[in-house]
């Protein structure tokens, strides 16, 4: 059975990054970027966009595949191993940590490596919402993130429609504000689940209308390959009445399953799912076990926040590492004091 010193499981920016870090300190990473891992490519959530105009770096923007593609070079450039495969078990209850991937993960129960330290970096997905016409627009009016495409073309001075009744919700409507000619949230409920400042900060926004028990109920756009979004079917879910508005971008902001099922009982997660880590640091609950990027973070979401907080992992891997070492008696895994 392999033995690594290191392994990230995860192939977004905050995987690569740890593993670009951790290669370059010579601790040979053996990153799993998982085979169409929660239903998304390897390379992660920006596999499925096109231009990523807010990571620095790129004045002209790039694709979200071609940037992927680049890390997983300079990942492999400094010595990252790379397995193409999803890793579909983990023993964290005591060290080595135990990995099973698919393929391993047979009667035998022999698992497919272990490690002295695993960081985990397996993102989040956006919900969706299944609507008629979403998978036709999708990308093409429709998005799940407004801070990476609210400033496109497409719309600017276009009547926008945010779904959702949060905190991403209020951001990113008042957010969009600055682009669109009008920004209405539909609330499925009567009442908003943001907190009173942003609920309050949404409710007095000049550009900004709050429609309440409304849900869209259908996507209408251009017939045509690429086409965009141009109108939205809306439902009062109080009446039952439904009626056809202009509308020319529409922003999810329903939540978002962390792609934590996977350590779900071994290390401690937030109310969401979440991956709780000690504020300001990758440390989880169980010393050696480290988390970064989307899977630990519901607030900010980004490819170069999931890059900073994947250097952070890798730092204190790389530290973790050093001083279980320099120890002649290696403890157990126990419980974080720091969390
Ligand atoms: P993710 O990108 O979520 O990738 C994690 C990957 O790990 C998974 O996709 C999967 O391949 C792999 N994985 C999961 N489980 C396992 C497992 N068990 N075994 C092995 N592998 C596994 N951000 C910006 O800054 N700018 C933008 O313009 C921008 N545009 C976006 C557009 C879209 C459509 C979306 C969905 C997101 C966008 N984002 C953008 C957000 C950005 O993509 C995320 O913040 C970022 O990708 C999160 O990175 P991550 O490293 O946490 O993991
Ligand atoms: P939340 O889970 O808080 O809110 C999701 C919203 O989407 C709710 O209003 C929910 O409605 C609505 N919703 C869910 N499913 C559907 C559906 N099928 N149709 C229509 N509406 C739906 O998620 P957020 O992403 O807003 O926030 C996640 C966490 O991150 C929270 O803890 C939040 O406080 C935090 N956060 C904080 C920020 C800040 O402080 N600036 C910014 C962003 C996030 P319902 O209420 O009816 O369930």
């Amino acid at each position: 059975m392999a033995h690594s010193k290191v392994v990230i499981i995860g192939s977004g920016p905050a995987a690569h990054t740890a593993a670009i870090y951790l290669s370059r300190a010579e601790l040979k990473p053996v990153l799993y970027e998982g085979m169409l891992a929660g239903g998304t490519a390897a390379g992660g959530q920006l596999t499925t966009t096109t231009d990523i105009e807010n990571f620095p770096g790129f004045p002209d923007g790039i694709g979200g595949s071609e940037l992927m593609d680049n890390m997983r070079k300079q990942s492999i450039r400094f010595g990252t191993e790379i397995i193409t495969e999803t890793i579909s078990r983990v023993d964290l209850s005591q060290r080595p940590f135990k990995l099973w991937t698919e393929w391993s993960d047979g009667p035998e129960d022999a698992p497919a490596r272990t490690a002295d330290a695993v960081i985990i970096a397996t993102g989040a997905n956006a919900r969706r919402l299944n609507l008629p016409g979403e998978e036709v627009y999708w990308q093409n009016g429709i998005s799940a993130c407004a801070v990476c495409d609210g400033a496109v073309p497409i719309f600017r001075n276009k009547p926008l429609f945010v779904i959702g009744g949060g905190d991403s919700a209020a951001e990113e409507a008042m957010f969009l504000a600055k682009y669109g000619s009008s920004v209405t949230v539909l609330v499925r409920r009567d009442k908003l689940r943001a907190s009173k400042a942003m609920a309050t900060r949404l409710l007095s926004h000049p550009k900004v209308t709050v429609r309440f028990n409304s849900a869209a109920t259908e996507v209408i756009g251009e017939k045509k390959p690429n086409g965009l979004m141009t109108h939205l079917r809306i439902k009062n879910t109080a009446t039952g009445e439904e009626e056809v508005v202009e509308a020319n971008g529409l922003f999810y902001a329903v939540g978002h399953d962390p792609a934590t099922a996977l350590v779900k009982g071994q290390i401690e997660l937030d109310e969401e799912g979440y991956v709780a880590t000690k504020p300001g640091t990758s440390m989880t609950s169980l010393e050696g076990v480290f988390a970064c990027g989307d899977v630990q973070d519901k607030r900010y979401r980004q490819a170069i926040t999931s890059a900073g907080s994947g250097c952070v992992a890798a730092l204190e891997a790389e530290r973790y590492i050093a001083e279980t070492e320099a120890s002649e008696d290696i403890p157990p895994p126990h419980a974080n004091p720091a969390l």
